[in-house]
């Protein structure tokens, strides 16, 4: 915007498409040839050379050549790259028959001082504090597409959340971001100077290797529970969350912080990916099952009412039927809250593709997978029923449902979408009618549990704290109906 584009309504009225791309499975990548071939008809139906292409991100950086082969790409940039995409956009406007590209990885890249742009009315941002990986297992190609682990300077990231919650656009909730994110770990010498006596930092949680031996391992500065207290302080109305976490960076000190802050969500993300210690061992995760199980028994003990979520892969090389029994195993003992499963997707340059056997067949890999769904939804809904109905959550308000109404007739009423502490969607209307009352949570008021006419609208509740009462638990969304409004601080000092 600042070099003096406008954003198009859509890829049909635009000079220009940027599409971000991802490379962690197979199927990611097959979506954006896909979409090649809309811009290609797209070109076609209007019989020149725009709009013109620029692939971003990891597909970038892996595919350069066979991009730029595929004829439709005018533009090719890695996630090092987007610093230049100003001057590059205008060479290709320039000169359009001259495709251009830019991959390089650069140890030092970390945007801290581009500032993404916010639509007005967002009550939710994602800030990156950490870009790249170190950790090397074995199926993941994120270490050769976002190369090395760099964290971002610890005072530009809460800056950045400071403005966005107190001069811009007033945030209610902030997600740090990174491909390892608690491993970050600011060493600069302005950061060392803050966080001096980190010396001795236990850097793993108990049981967990961590095979990337940095030489700053033991370096002073900000650590990732340093950053979240941090970014926690900002405001005690901010809720704070994190992704994608790895399960040996949950060290004492980052529970312990997440336990210690009402506005740091109670919901962890663990990467499991097996249960199975041998395949965990072939995958080079650094843990085993058991150690795994006790992180999570840790985790419970230390956040009360802490959620779960996981990673899993299904059918990794060389996976037995045992090993495949393991990981439903630890799904039935841990009863996670939310899984994002994936059959296994060699992918090149790994140390999996290069040296294991990509050896079960994929009907067998797709068998597993729909039973670690299975295991999956079926413990979702049993638990979801069990702990839910009638349970009351604090909702941070995103806007209306696309389900629009709930209910028919007179019951017939707007119908408001958020998500609790636990990160959990939920569905819910207001009863009653009129504006909501404050929540008393030591007096809840005895307000009907069926949705009547409510006159909140949407811009009078989007990015509120309203405490909700559910009344229905399905597997992963849950049906409400509104309290009263309530802020973090007051839900926290009832409890
Ligand atoms: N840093 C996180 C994972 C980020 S990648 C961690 O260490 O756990 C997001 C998820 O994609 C992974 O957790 C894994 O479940 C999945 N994934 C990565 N590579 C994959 C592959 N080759 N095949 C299938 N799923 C894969
Ligand atoms: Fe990939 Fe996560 Fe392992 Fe890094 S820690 S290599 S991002 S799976």
């Amino acid at each position: 915007m600042g070099a003096g584009h406008h954003e198009a309504a859509s890829a049909e009225n635009a000079t220009f498409v940027f599409q971000n791309t991802c490379s962690i499975r197979e199927n990611a990548e097959g979506k954006i040839w896909h979409r090649l071939k809309f811009f290609e008809s797209l070109r076609r139906k209007r019989r020149s050379a725009t709009p013109h292409v620029a692939i971003l991100g990891c597909m970038a950086e892996r595919l350069k050549d066979k991009l730029l082969d595929a004829g439709t790409v005018d533009l090719v940039v890695g996630p090092d790259g987007y610093r230049q995409l100003p001057t590059l956009v205008q060479a290709v406007l320039d000169d359009p028959q001259t495709p251009l590209t830019c991959v390089d990885f650069s140890p030092t890249e970390h945007y801290h001082d581009i500032r993404p742009t916010r639509k007005p009315g967002d009550v939710s941002a994602y800030v990156s504090i950490m870009r790249g990986c170190n950790n090397m297992c074995t199926f993941c190609i994120v270490p050769f597409t976002r190369g090395r682990e760099k964290s971002r300077d610890f005072q530009s990231i809460v800056d950045e959340i400071t403005f966005l919650v107190h001069d811009g656009p007033g945030l209610k909730e902030v997600w740090l971001l990174g491909q390892n994110v608690n491993g970050y770990h600011d060493a600069s010498p302005t950061s060392a100077a803050l966080f001096p006596s980190r010396t001795s930092y236990q850097t793993s949680s108990a049981g967990f290797a961590n095979h990337f031996n940095s030489r700053q391992k033991h370096a002073p500065g900000a650590r990732f529970s340093d950053l979240l207290a941090a970014v926690a302080a900002i405001s005690p109305e901010l809720r704070v969350r994190f992704t994608s976490p790895h399960p040996k960076d949950f060290p004492p000190d980052v529970l312990d912080t997440v336990a210690a802050h009402p506005n740091i969500c109670s919901a962890l993300h663990m990467p499991l990916q097996s249960g199975s210690s041998t395949n965990l061992a072939r995958m080079r995760r650094g843990y085993t099952k058991g150690a795994y199980l006790d992180l999570v028994a840790h985790a419970r003990a230390t956040i009360p009412g802490v959620t779960i979520s996981t990673d899993i892969i299904a059918g990794f090389c060389g996976e037995t039927e045992e090993e495949h029994a393991d990981t439903l195993d630890v799904m039935e003992r841990v009863r996670f809250e939310q899984a994002f499963m994936f059959a296994y997707s060699k992918r090149d340059k790994t140390h999996a593709a290069r040296h294991l056997d990509d050896d079960v067949p994929e009907a067998t890999k797709s068998r597993r997978l729909q039973e670690v769904i299975d295991t999956f939804r079926r413990i979702a809904v049993e638990k979801n029923r069990q702990e839910e109905t009638g349970a009351v959550h604090l909702v941070l308000v995103e806007g209306l449902s696309t389900k629009g109404r709930i209910g028919g007739g007179d019951n017939n009423a707007l119908a408001f979408t958020g998500r609790t502490d636990g990160n959990k969607r939920v569905v819910f209307t207001t009863a009653g009618g009129g504006p909501l009352p404050a929540y008393n949570a030591h007096a809840p008021p005895q307000l009907p549990l069926t949705a009547v006419g409510p006159a909140e609208t949407v811009d009078s509740l989007r990015g509120t704290y309203v405490a909700v009462r559910i009344v229905e638990a399905g597997g992963t969304t849950l049906k409400g109906v509104a309290l009263g409004r309530s802020s973090i601080s007051d839900w926290a000092a009832a409890r």
